[in-house]
């Protein structure tokens, strides 16, 4: 399939478009934003046959999977949107003056034109999640989904025209001419939802124009599994969060960090439930997908390869049933890393449905090894004791954290979501995306009667008299 790149021009007239129109002050009023939410409502709800057969050509996804995790959560996230901005942008009065009768209120104001950089790991859902906060703070947007999943991208690009106004709200496809062309613009803030280094190329280049940036990005999830886990649902948990959408999911558990006191029942049972839930053959089962392409798929096996002559252990899958004209790498769980050694997996984060497995003689030991490297986006930790749940809480820095489950974090309920450091910048979802992209103007009403402040401020200066 050849997605439909935009042209330069395209591009140039997309921007000259959304912009003009923001500075008429279109899409400021609520009704107008509420309106453009249930179009976008419609666009996902009136489509989903379509959604679900891009998704499965993009990811191999089935329809149970497209349902629960890119439609739902887009039209819970739009509901959202259209039920609260109403009262999220509500002008706060948050004071009366220090010297007289003025009022200090803070009024929330659209940022302007913002431009939507969005990954192909959950094309509609990363892209709706973002888009509707940024059309309920009253911005107009540029939304650039991914060249990697191009059935999906092309179907936003159709459907857009039909559904939001063209004025406001634009679709440009295209890689990384398109991206770095769209870049060259002065926009008003930037969200992007990808890699960490390709992270560092965005808030470059929006330096040049001052522009603040969302950065929601990637980092190698760390789980911490504690001598006192229930290990069943341990390993049943992290097996269904890890493999699901094959390891391509950014709070994926990357790897695990288990007390040796129950490594042995933690690996078997892992080794059970990934049996269990994709059978003797996993390219067959309907519930197992795909690396997004034969160059991801490169990527990850030269990682297997460079670390073949290391003593490791496949527990299930491994490089030898993988098919690269397929996009197939089976559920791999590796052991037998040695925590003074350097691996090819355990340099960045996999995005991959390989995980590995390292045994460590205690929580301090996990806690030390998860702070020496860079922040993930999320961290774990399964066990029924509050306290290890308490200690790992305060001594483990990271974008979210949850415990006895993974992946929860993104979805938790009217919580912010977002990295730290390397991780990302900034957090949205309900409120706060609506903060993320909105300026909180503060203003003040001052009477024109005199005040004591006409008398500080006028010359001469009378320190005896001012003082308290
Ligand atoms: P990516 O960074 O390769 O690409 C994402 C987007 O950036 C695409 O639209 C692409 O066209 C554009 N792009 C790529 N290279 C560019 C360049 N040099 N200049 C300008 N634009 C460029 O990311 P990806 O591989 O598609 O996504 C996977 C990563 O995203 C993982 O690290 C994952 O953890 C992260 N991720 C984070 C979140 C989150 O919410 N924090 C969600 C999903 C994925």
């Amino acid at each position: 399939m050849s997605l439909r790149y935009n042209t330069s021009a395209e591009i140039k007239e997309a921007w000259e478009v959304v912009s003009a129109t923001y500075r008429t002050g279109k899409t400021r009023p609520f009704p107008f934003r509420r309106e453009q939410l249930r179009q976008l409502y419609k666009l996902i709800n009136e489509n989903q046959d379509a959604f679900n057969v891009a998704m499965d050509k993009d990811l191999k996804r089935n329809k149970h999977d497209t349902y629960v995790y890119e439609i739902l959560t887009s039209l819970n996230d739009i509901a959202d949107q259209v039920a609260n901005i109403e009262k999220w942008g509500e002008t706060e009065v948050i004071a009366s003056g220090t010297f007289g009768g003025e009022r200090v209120e803070i009024q929330y104001e659209p940022l302007g034109v913002a431009l939507d950089i969005v990954p192909w790991n959950y094309p509609v859902f990363l892209a709706i999640s973002t888009f509707a906060g940024i059309i309920g703070a009253g911005n107009c947007c540029i939304l650039k989904p991914s060249e990697l999943s191009p059935y999906t991208s092309q179907l936003f690009a159709d459907l857009f025209p039909k559904y939001l106004d063209q004025s406001c709200y634009r679709v440009i496809n295209g890689a990384v001419p398109e991206t770095t062309q769209l870049l060259e613009y002065p926009f008003n803030q930037i969200t992007y939802t990808g890699s960490t280094p390709v992270g560092k190329i965005i808030q470059s280049a929006a330096a040049k124009h001052l522009t603040p940036v969302l950065l929601e990005l990637g980092g190698k999830s760390p789980v911490y599994v504690a001598p006192d886990a229930d290990i069943k649902i341990t390993a049943l948990r992290i097996a269904v969060t890890k493999f699901f959408n094959n390891g391509q999911t950014c709070v994926t558990p990357d790897y695990i960090l288990v007390h040796k006191k129950v490594a042995a029942a933690f690996i078997a049972e892992l080794k059970a439930v990934v049996e269990k839930n994709y059978g003797p053959d996993p390219k067959k089962s309907a519930d197992y997908g795909r690396v997004i392409s034969k160059n991801h798929h490169r990527r990850i096996m030269k990682l297997l390869e460079r670390d073949a002559a290391a003593e490791l252990t496949f527990v299930t899958g491994g490089p030898k049933t993988a098919d690269e004209e397929d996009r197939y790498i089976p559920p791999t769980v590796v052991t037998g890393f040695r925590t003074d050694k350097d691996y090819a997996l355990m340099e960045g984060e996999l995005f991959a449905p390989v995980l590995p497995v390292i045994e460590i003689g205690s929580q301090e030991e996990a806690h030390k090894f998860i702070n020496d490297r860079p922040h993930p986006l999320a961290a774990y930790v399964f066990s029924t004791s509050a306290a290890v749940i308490a200690k790992f809480q305060k001594e483990t820095h990271s974008g979210s954290m949850a415990a006895n489950d993974c992946h929860i974090t993104v979805t938790a309920p009217d919580a912010p979501f977002g990295g730290v450091g390397p991780s990302g910048m900034g957090a949205y979802h309900h409120k706060y995306g609506f903060d993320q992209f909105s300026h909180k103007k503060t203003v003040v009403i001052k009477k024109t009667s005199r005040d004591p402040l006409d008398g500080i401020r006028t010359p001469p200066g009378d320190y005896e008299r001012t003082k308290r």
